[in-house]
């Protein structure tokens, strides 16, 4: 590891893939509801991979896989006793992951997320958000994570508790916020004025992930890059998100009537997909925005992730087998396809 974070952001776009928890229900190994992930403990094989994937598409981040594996959600599948070996072993993958992979520089980075416990009436629970904070915290650095994300985080206030216990760790602090329908906080502020109390709080790097896609997560990054002097991150889900309903909890598919309740999330995303293409152009008008912490959260996948590398003007290690249609039996240029094939593409 050759520069932290924040100098690397310094010069230039940092690509972090993000998205396990979707990644991992979708393959059938972790269950939508709780969204716990039990996967590194039951078959860390599948998170190493899935490391791999966003490795090779060109992440420059690798992201254990802590996410929702804290407190509060083992306590709610009855498993609290597996918090401990859930999160180191989330930790160590991760790691082993980054190692397999020498040649490139990567960072390993912790992470920290929404309690669901936290409540602004009831100071307690404030006390106990920051207990849950701390013992992440401190299990990630004794990992030795380059840095720590927080992240989709409603309240600002806990994610003030967040931010806290990352600085007063010691470590580079990512503030992620993910903003729900009215395009402020939770507790008010818009994403602008809450990261810049962020900033001068510590925080190193602020910005928005999650929930939204990418859309309706661009229509806030102006207001922060505005308000704030240091680097901007930008995680949306890959999905088409709406004006009417910016966040992904509260789709409907018009094409669909077999959907189980009828929201599409979390289950039935499918036809709201965006594809790679989208992710890039999304990774492009960040830069052009000067956001540099660029990534994608929950929906992703490796080809999006290699897409937005290639848009930030990257060959990663995926990039051997980068789409070449000039090969394809009937849509292909390549002089030795057959005419038969080629001069009916349009009909097939
Ligand atoms: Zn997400």
């Amino acid at each position: 590891m050759n520069k932290d974070l924040i100098s690397r952001l310094n010069e230039g776009p940092v690509l972090c893939a993000e998205g396990y928890l979707f990644a991992m229900e979708r393959r059938g190994y972790l269950q939508a509801g709780a969204f716990v992930p039990e996967v590194v403990l039951e078959h860390p094989e599948v998170v190493s991979q899935l490391h791999r994937e966003f490795i090779r598409g060109g992440s420059d981040v690798v992201q254990a896989f802590t996410y929702y594996g804290h407190r509060e959600k083992l306590r709610i599948i009855g498993k609290e006793h597996l918090l401990e070996p859930l999160q180191k072993n989330a930790l160590k993958i991760a790691k082993d992951a980054a190692n397999e992979f020498p040649n490139l520089d990567l960072m390993v980075c912790g992470d920290v997320a929404n309690t669901n416990i936290y409540d602004p009436d009831d100071k307690q629970s404030h006390v106990e958000c920051q207990k849950m904070y701390e013992e992440q915290v401190q299990w990630a650095k004794e990992a030795g994570v380059n840095f720590i994300v927080a992240e989709t985080i409603s309240w600002l206030e806990e994610m003030k508790i967040a931010l806290k216990t990352i600085k007063d760790a010691g470590l580079i602090a990512v503030c992620n916020f993910s903003i729900k329908s009215k395009d402020k906080t939770r507790d008010g502020y818009t994403p602008g004025d809450a990261c810049k109390i962020l900033e001068d709080n510590g925080a190193d790097v602020v910005g928005l992930n999650c929930f939204r896609g990418p859309k309706m997560t661009m229509k806030l990054l102006p207001e922060i890059r505005e308000k704030v002097s240091c680097h901007v991150a930008a995680l949306p889900v890959p999905y088409r998100t709406t004006e009417k309903h910016p966040g992904y909890l509260n789709q409907i598919d018009p094409g669909c009537d077999c959907i189980p309740g009828g929201l599409v999330y979390p289950t039935a995303l499918d036809n709201l997909y965006c594809n790679r293409y989208e992710m890039a152009e999304f990774a492009k008008e960040c830069v052009s925005k000067k956001i540099n912490f660029i990534g994608i959260c929950c929906g992703a996948e490796a080809h999006h992730v290699r897409e937005m590398a290639v848009a930030l003007g990257r060959k990663p290690i995926s990039y051997k087998y980068y789409p070449d249609m000039s090969k394809h039996y009937a849509h292909g240029t390549d002089k030795t396809l057959k005419k038969l094939n080629t001069n009916v593409a349009k009909e097939l």
